[in-house]
C-alpha cells in the first residue's frame, strides 16, 4: 500500500495549513506518519487520494450514520441546491428538522439550530447560566464539549492525544467558573456542591465518547440528575455524539435519564454543519427573541443543512439499525477479544450501541484515568496495520469507533483479517505488559 501522493499533499498543505489540517485531531500526531487525504467516499468505503480503499469506522467521526452519500440524502440535497444556499431569513425545513428532534427527545419543547457542536454546548451552557442566575459548571474529566474557553479543561481525545493538560491561550478568568468532577464518582460531584452554592448546572457525555468509549455504571446518571435537582442545578447532556447514534433519539431515554437541556450535532447534520441546543419550554423561553440570552448566527439553520439532516434522520428512522448495530458491535468486540488472547495483548473493549473502541489495557476503563493506562505504542502499531490492511481509524486511542448501517459481512471480514494481521505484528513489535 503506498501513501505517496497523500504524502506530497501533505508537504503542500503545511505551507498554508496549521499542520495540513483542520483540526487537530486529523493530525497522525500520536500514531506516526502523515495523515491521509481522502479523495471520496461512498457507502461503507472511503478512498485516499492514492487509491486505497478502506471500510469506514472514522465516518466523519460519527455524522455519516447511514454510510457516505446515501442516495436518498444526495438526492434531497441536489434538489435543494437549485433553490439557494442561505437567505437570512426563515424556512419551512427548519420547522420541519425542529419536529423531528423534538419528537425524537421527549424532554425538548424546542430547539434552536446552530453550525456545530461547540456552538451548541456553549449556547447550552449559557442557557443553563441564564435560567438559573448562578455561574458555576460542573464538567467531567475525560468528557470533550467543543473547544469554548471555559470547557477545555480536562477535555479529552484531542488533547489527551497531544497530551496537553489544557489549551493555551485559555485566561484564568475563562476557567474559573468551571469545576472538575470524575466520571462514574457522584462523590466527586457532591464534593463540589460541598464548597459552592452557585453550580447553574452538570454538564456530561451520557456514554462517554471522547475519553475512548466510556459508559456510565450502574444508576450513576440517575444519582447524579437527582442529586443535583436537589440543589437546584440543571443537568446538560451534550448528546452531540450520542444523539441519534444509539436509538432514535438520545442516550438519555435509552438510559432513563431525561436532561434540562440537551446539545446535539454530528448525525443531526448527516454531513452537514448543524448543531442544536434544545430544552422545556420553561427553559427556552430564555433565549432571545423570546427571552433576554442572546444567541445568533448568520447560518444557523442553513437551508441546505436542514435538508441533509432531515433526509438523513427520516431514512434512518425507516431503516432502525440500532439492533442491527448491537450484533455487529458484538461481533468486532469478539473479534478482537478473541486476537487479543491468541497473541497474549491485555485488551479491553468498550462498546454502546454503535460506539466502541479497544483500550490496550487489562484495566476496566470506567473513567479517563483508567483509560489512559493504555499503551498508545501499542495502538499506534494497531491504527497502522489496520490501515495497511484497509481499516480506517481514527488515529487517536482516545477517539471512538463508528459503524454505519451501510457496513456489510464483507466490511466485517476485512475488519477481522485486519485485527488479527494487526495483533500478529503488535506480538512481533512490543514487550508484553503482562
Ligand atoms: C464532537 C463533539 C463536540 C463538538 O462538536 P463540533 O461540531 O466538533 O464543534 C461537542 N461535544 C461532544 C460530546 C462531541 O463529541
Amino acid at each position: 500500500m503506498e501513501f505517496k501522493k497523500s504524502k506530497k499533499l501533505f508537504e503542500k498543505g503545511l505551507v498554508n495549513l496549521v499542520g495540513a489540517v483542520n483540526s487537530p485531531v486529523r493530525a497522525f500526531s500520536s500514531v506516526g506518519g502523515n495523515p491521509l487525504f481522502i479523495k471520496k467516499a461512498r457507502g461503507s468505503q472511503i478512498i485516499d487520494v492514492d487509491g486505497n480503499k478502506y471500510v469506514d469506522l472514522v465516518l466523519s467521526y460519527g455524522p455519516m450514520i447511514l454510510g457516505h452519500r446515501h442516495n436518498k440524502v444526495q438526492k434531497a440535497v441536489n434538489k435543494a441546491l437549485k433553490k439557494g444556499y442561505s437567505f437570512g431569513a426563515s424556512t419551512e425545513n427548519e420547522i420541519a428538522l425542529a419536529k423531528i428532534v423534538c419528537d425524537a427527545f421527549p424532554g425538548m419543547d424546542k430547539v434552536r439550530f446552530v453550525n456545530s457542536g461547540t456552538e451548541a454546548v456553549l449556547s447550552g451552557i449559557r442557557l443553563a447560566r441564564a435560567f438559573t442566575g448562578r455561574d458555576k459548571i460542573i464538567k467531567f474529566s475525560g468528557c470533550y464539549h467543543g473547544h469554548q474557553d471555559a470547557l477545555l479543561v480536562a477535555a479529552g481525545s484531542g488533547l489527551a492525544t497531544l497530551s496537553l493538560p489544557s489549551s493555551k491561550g485559555v485566561p484564568e478568568g475563562a476557567v474559573k467558573n468551571t469545576l472538575i468532577a470524575t466520571y462514574n464518582d457522584l462523590d466527586s460531584v457532591k464534593k463540589h456542591f460541598e464548597k459552592h452554592d452557585d453550580i447553574a448546572g452538570v454538564i456530561i457525555e451520557p456514554i462517554g465518547g471522547n475519553m475512548g468509549v466510556v459508559v456510565p455504571q450502574g444508576n450513576f446518571l440517575k444519582d447524579l440528575k437527582e442529586f443535583i435537582h436537589s440543589k437546584g442545578a440543571l443537568l446538560i447532556a451534550d448528546e452531540v455524539m450520542t444523539g441519534f447514534r444509539s436509538k432514535f433519539g438520545g442516550a438519555q431515554e435509552l438510559l432513563g435519564v431525561e436532561a434540562d437541556i440537551t446539545c446535539l450535532g454530528k448525525v443531526i447534520g448527516g454531513g452537514f454543519p448543524v448543531g442544536a441546543y434544545g430544552a422545556r419550554n420553561e427553559i427556552m423561553e430564555n433565549v432571545a427573541p423570546l427571552g433576554g440570552m442572546y444567541q445568533a448566527g448568520t447560518l444557523s439553520g442553513n437551508p441546505i443543512a436542514m435538508v441533509g439532516g432531515i433526509s438523513t434522520l427520516k431514512e434512518l428512522k425507516r431503516q432502525n439499525p440500532y439492533s442491527e448495530f448491537e450484533k455487529i458491535g458484538e461481533k468486532i468486540e469478539n473479534i478482537l477479544l478473541k486476537a487479543a488472547k491468541k497473541y497474549e495483548i491485555d485488551l479491553t473493549v468498550n462498546r454502546f450501541g454503535s460506539m466502541m473502541n479497544p483500550f490496550f489495557t487489562k484495566l476496566k476503563v470506567t473513567n479517563f484515568e483508567q483509560a489512559q493506562t493504555t499503551d498508545t505504542d501499542m495502538f499506534a502499531t494497531f491504527f497502522w496495520e489496520m490501515i495497511k490492511n484497509g481499516v480506517f481509524l481514527p488515529p487517536s486511542q482516545f477517539e471512538a469507533w463508528f459503524l454505519s448501517s451501510a457496513i456489510s459481512k464483507e466490511d466485517i471480514a476485512t475488519i477481522e483479517k485486519a485485527v488479527e494481521k494487526s495483533f500478529f505484528e503488535i506480538q512481533k513489535n512490543h514487550e508484553r505488559t503482562s
